[in-house]
């Protein structure tokens, strides 16, 4: 019954355990769910400034060949030597935002997918664990059927005891004889209580003198067997005297 009770505990214990394992993963899930949305917004975001990148660059290169000619390709102004410095310029300062852009959000994406790998190996690990915490529950449930069944076993051994035992002891364990047999009551019950137990001690302060009176009677037995035996003794002996001498 205690086994029973502290297999249950444990069972209980150990699915409370895979729970809390299995709402961490659930929740872990979620946030792998939100970086992996993360990462796909950021790659097109890479990829496009990248793509921004390499027109900056194609632009600088394509810049070199307006040297030379009357009017500037891009605005259309006449191409002086300082016109030409100032586009140059421009175009170079254009390249270097491309690429801190592209290089910021390339930082960005490896952040993201290193988080995101660092969440792989926790859900994994976490995994592992639910696995382990379902063996465990299955230890837990075989206990607890083997408790159960003890139980039972022991309940029909006990029953059999109860039903050996004089009603006046069912009485004092149940309160009542006359009720059916409640092995749940009597095994909760507290028997011997102290007043029982009192009682106990008294009968046998009382025991000396109970022998006494067993002795008493037994001698009282004895000595009216051998006064019987004298009176047929006599009897017989008379018998045969009564019939010669007839009273
Ligand atoms: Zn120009």
């Amino acid at each position: 019954m205690q086994d029973l009770a502290e297999a249950q505990q444990e069972l209980s214990k150990q699915e409370e355990l895979l729970a809390e394992i299995e709402k961490q993963a659930n929740l872990l899930l979620e946030q792998s769910t939100a970086l992996h949305n993360q990462l796909s917004s950021l790659q097109s975001d890479v990829a496009s400034k990248k793509a921004l990148q390499e027109a900056r660059e194609e632009r600088l290169a394509r810049f070199q060949s307006i040297d030379g000619q009357p009017t500037c390709s891009y605005c259309g102004l006449p191409l002086t030597s300082e016109h030409l410095d100032d586009e140059r310029r421009r175009v170079e300062d254009e390249l270097r935002e491309a690429k801190q852009a592209y290089e910021k959000a390339l930082t960005q994406y490896t952040t993201i997918a290193q988080q995101k790998k660092d969440l792989g190996q926790k859900l994994d690990q976490l995994s592992r664990q639910d696995k382990s915490q379902r063996q465990i529950i299955k230890q837990c449930e075989r206990r607890c059927d083997r408790a159960r069944s003890d139980q039972t076993s022991a309940s029909a051994q006990a029953i059999i005891v109860l039903q050996m035992l004089t009603p006046d002891y069912i009485a004092r364990i149940q309160g009542s004889a006359s009720t059916p047999l409640d092995l749940e009551a009597c095994l909760r019950a507290v028997y011997p209580t102290s007043h029982d137990l009192d009682e106990l001690a008294l009968q046998l302060r009382d025991k000396p003198s109970l022998r006494e009176r067993l002795q008493a009677v037994t001698t009282d037995v004895e000595q009216r067997a051998e006064l019987t035996r004298t009176r047929d003794f006599i009897f017989n002996e008379i018998q045969p005297l009564e019939r010669v001498y007839p009273t």
